[in-house]
C-alpha cells in the first residue's frame, strides 16, 4: 500500500467518522506534508488538518479556516462528556511521549487548565508532535500506520469537541449484528459505543489490537483491514444514570469484531479477563 493523501483521508475517515478528503505536497525543507479537510464544507467555515513529516518525527496541526469563528465558539462549549475525552486523547498523547500545545485565542494554554472552558474562544490551535519515531526505515505500511495514528489523534481530539448531528438510524444496525436477541435492547440503552467520538476516542488512547486476543486486524488481513476494531462499553448499564459521564480510556475498550460479538453472547456481557479464561480453557482442551 502506497502512502498518499487518498488513503491517508480515507483511514482517518473511517476512524472518526467524519469524511475527509486529502490533499499532499512537499515543504521547502524537503519534508512531505498532507492536508485533510472535511468533504463538501467550505474549508474557510470549517478546517485543514496538516500532518508534516519529517525524519522520524510526525507534526499535526489543526488550522481553523479564516471564517471558523461560530465553529470554535461551539467547540468551547462542547459539554462535560467531550472535554473529558478532548482531555483524555491529549493526555494519551503526552504519555506517549509527544509534546501538545494548545493555543486559546493567541495564547498557549495548559488543557488540563479548567478556566479554558469559561469564556469564548475566537481562535483555536493544536499541534501534535511526535519525534523519535520509528519511520522512515524504508516500509512504506510502517511509516502509514505511524502517520495515520498521529493524525488520527490529533483529528479525534478535535472531533470530540465538534457539535455532530445525531448517528443515522442506519448505523445501529451495525452494532446489534451476531448480538442474541436479548441484547439489542441492552445495546440501544449503551449509546456510548454507537457514538462516533467515543469510537474515535477509544481507538486514539487504545490503540487498534483487541483487548481479548490481541489480534490487530491489520496484522492479520493486511492493509484492507487495517483500522477495523470495534469499541465496547465495558461500565455495567445499571451503573449507568442520567448524568454518567463516559470516560474513554476506562469505559471504553477496542475489541475485534469476533471477541465483540463474543462478549455479547451474555447479559451483562463477559469481562475482558472473562473471555481470555475461556479461550485459554479452549487451548488447553486441544
Ligand atoms: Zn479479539
Ligand atoms: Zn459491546
Amino acid at each position: 500500500m502506497t502512502l498518499d493523501s487518498r488513503s491517508l483521508a480515507e483511514r482517518v475517515s473511517a476512524e472518526i467518522g467524519l469524511s475527509l478528503t486529502g490533499t499532499e505536497g512537499q515543504d521547502g525543507d524537503g519534508c512531505r506534508w498532507f492536508e485533510l479537510l472535511p468533504a463538501g464544507h467550505p474549508v474557510s467555515q470549517t478546517f485543514t488538518i496538516r500532518t508534516i513529516v519529517g525524519w522520524r518525527r510526525v507534526d499535526v496541526y489543526f488550522r481553523p479556516g479564516n471564517f471558523a469563528v461560530d465553529l470554535i465558539n461551539a467547540m468551547s462549549s462542547a459539554d462535560e462528556s467531550c472535554r473529558h475525552t478532548f482531555l483524555a486523547i491529549l493526555a494519551t498523547c503526552c504519555d506517549a511521549g509527544a509534546e501538545v500545545l494548545l493555543t486559546i485565542n493567541g495564547t498557549a494554554r495548559d488543557p488540563e487548565d479548567e478556566t479554558i472552558w469559561e469564556y469564548q474562544w475566537r481562535s483555536l490551535g493544536l499541534v501534535i508532535g511526535k519525534g523519535m519515531l520509528a519511520i522512515n526505515g524504508g516500509d512504506a505500511e510502517t511509516d502509514m500506520r505511524k502517520i495515520e495514528h498521529w493524525t488520527s489523534r490529533l483529528a479525534a481530539a478535535i472531533v470530540a469537541l465538534l457539535p455532530l448531528e445525531p448517528e443515522e438510524a442506519a448505523d445501529k444496525s451495525l452494532e446489534v449484528i451476531g448480538l442474541p436477541e436479548g441484547a439489542k435492547t441492552q445495546i440501544e440503552v449503551n449509546r456510548y459505543e454507537r457514538d462516533r467520538r467515543n469510537r474515535a476516542a477509544a481507538i486514539a488512547i487504545h490503540g487498534y489490537a483487541c483487548k481479548v486476543c490481541y489480534l490487530e486486524m491489520g496484522a492479520r488481513y493486511g492493509p484492507t483491514a487495517a483500522g477495523l476494531i470495534e469499541v465496547h462499553h465495558v461500565t455495567p448499564v445499571s451503573k449507568i444514570g442520567p448524568r454518567y459521564i463516559v470516560n474513554p480510556k476506562t469505559d471504553l475498550i477496542p475489541l475485534c469484531p469476533n471477541c465483540h460479538s463474543a462478549v455479547h453472547r451474555r447479559s451483562p456481557p463477559f469481562t475482558v479477563v472473562e473471555l481470555q479464561e475461556i479461550l485459554e480453557q479452549r487451548n488447553k482442551g486441544n
